[in-house]
């Protein structure tokens, strides 16, 4: 008789330090109430799904075979990284009627302490690039997918190009052949 109420008293407790909703210096953001490991579920994407190929979104997930997800709270929230710690995953998972449900996941790829930020690579097409400010050493400056960077850097104007990030003293101190 002692089992289901420990049951419950432990769902309660996690339920407690699922990833919070806060504000970073990015606007909200999803924060961790614990530490996670590499290849740890951090939870379940629930949102609404779009069979139509030319919906699109800032946040939609894709879900493979021309359909998306529109994620709801908490994971709309996860902000991007270049250098993320989770990663989005979808499978194919067994469904009570004996069929399949395709369902979507965020999975842990780098350690995380609690109170870090839990973020993905949005990894999105050129036509959607934005400035980054993740703050990673290895930021490519743009919110785009490293095969898109190309595409995006063509398309700049050179008086737009992040002139501070290049090294420009490097070049500077190299002679000019004569
Ligand atoms: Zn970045």
């Amino acid at each position: 008789m002692n089992r289901p109420r420990q049951e419950e008293r432990h769902r309660g407790a996690k339920g407690a330090r699922e990833p919070k909703i806060a504000r970073t210096k990015l606007g909200r953001g999803l924060v961790a109430a614990r530490a996670y490991l590499p290849w740890e579920i951090v939870g379940e994407v629930q949102g609404e799904v779009f069979y139509d190929e030319n919906y699109s979104s800032r946040y939609c997930m894709d879900l493979g075979d021309g359909a998306c997800l529109e994620p709801a709270a908490p994971f709309r929230f996860m902000n991007h990284s270049c250098l993320p710690n989770c990663s989005l995953r979808w499978s194919d998972v067994a469904a009570a009627n004996g069929r399949t449900a395709r369902r979507m996941f965020v999975l842990v790829i780098r350690p995380i302490q609690s109170g870090d930020q839990l973020t993905i690579d949005y990894g999105w097409p050129a036509h959607m690039a934005q400035l980054c400010r993740c703050g990673a050493p290895q930021c490519r400056g743009w919110i785009v997918s490293g095969d898109s960077l190309d595409e995006v850097l063509d398309q700049l104007p050179l008086d737009q190009l992040p002139l501070d990030q290049l090294p420009l003293d490097q070049l500077a101190a190299d002679p000019l052949p004569r």
